[in-house]
């Protein structure tokens, strides 16, 4: 584990060496972030309160956000996140998955490992699951970016990674352009399990880069649970 950081390391220095991926600003030569302190500070990261549910920041406090506390039930337990979505997260994320900025994938996924840590309700989950991509998807994007992620903090949490149990089984419409009825109607019967028996009685962490209406990582646990899966979390880079 320490190799594997110690290389993620050199190679995110090699990566990132001078300029500020944003605001273009040059940086001392060990400086081993892709943002200037500056533009780090634009980045939310989720703080307490959170909504014990969906894992919004609450800004008044208690225990759920509005949408929460009448919730509908749903195929997993809770959703966790590292940072609130906002403009810049937003920005990063779009480099990474479609402007071909695989590697800053490493420092985000590095990011979202060290915010996993402090979650302690993930401390009996035991296996890792990133939310897969369809086959013609995955040929015309080349990488699954929540593989990367997930990648990442298996590295570093210890936690088994599994990327054949769970597949998606057709291309689905891009989300981003769909109401929540929509979005739903979009993913119904997308996902299924391979492998049960490699999720049977597991307690599983659902990766995926960001949720929105929580649609995508319903019906992934809801599969994962038609498979025998004892508990499923959700944990995302980022909460819109
Ligand atoms: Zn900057
Ligand atoms: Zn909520």
């Amino acid at each position: 584990m320490n190799f594997f950081k110690k290389i993620i390391d050199i190679g995110l220095h090699i990566l990132f060496p001078v300029k500020c991926h944003f605001c273009l600003r040059d940086q001392p030569s060990d400086y081993v972030h892709p943002l200037c302190p500056q533009c780090l500070k634009k980045l939310k990261p989720v703080n307490v309160p959170y909504c014990l549910f969906c894992g919004r920041s609450l800004d008044r406090g208690g225990d759920f956000c509005g949408s929460c506390i009448h919730r509908s039930s749903r195929s997993f337990d809770f959703l966790r996140s590292a940072y609130m979505f906002n403009p810049e997260i937003r920005e990063l994320i779009h480099d990474f998955k479609y402007r071909g900025f695989k590697k800053l994938g490493l420092w985000l996924g590095q990011r979202m490992a060290e915010k996993f840590s402090s979650y302690r309700e993930f401390a009996n989950y035991d296996i890792l699951i990133p939310v897969p991509l369809s086959v013609s998807r995955m040929k015309e994007r080349r990488y699954n970016q929540s593989l990367i992620l997930a990648s990442v903090i298996s590295r570093y949490s210890g936690l088994e990674l599994n990327q054949t149990a769970l597949v998606k089984n057709r291309k689905t419409a891009p989300q981003a352009f769909l109401g929540k009825k929509e979005r739903e109607k979009n993913l119904k019967g997308a996902f299924s399990v391979l492998h049960p028996e490699e999720v049977k009685n597991r307690k599983v962490i659902l990766i995926d880069d960001v949720a929105t209406t929580m649609s995508t990582l319903n019906e992934a646990a809801s599969a994962l649970k038609k498979a025998g899966a004892y508990h499923i979390a959700c944990y995302t880079l980022a909460r819109e």
